[in-house]
């Protein structure tokens, strides 16, 4: 009876303490975290401005886009050719 009540006691403790430790941790993890991300997350190139090819009519980021006459934008040489004609 005696050494039941004694595992009991040390499987309280045990887990007592990993609680414990689990929750210091998961505090001390948060903080330099945030903060991490926050100064990781590149914000401008992701906000990249978005054109329309003027042929085929497909989204692109400005800077993959291919400027035509009269200011026209094209995904690639081969829509801004056709776009020439
Ligand atoms: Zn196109």
């Amino acid at each position: 009876m005696k050494f039941i009540l004694l595992a009991a006691l040390l499987a309280l403790l045990w887990l007592w303490r990993g609680s414990r430790h689990g929750v210091h941790g998961a505090a001390s993890r948060h903080g330099p975290d945030g903060a991490a991300s926050r100064h990781r997350a590149p914000a401008p190139p992701r906000l990249q401005m978005m054109v329309r090819c003027a042929d085929c009519g497909v989204h692109l980021p400005r800077s993959d886009a291919l400027p035509g006459p009269g200011g026209r934008l094209y995904c690639c040489a081969e829509h801004r050719q056709r776009g020439e004609r």
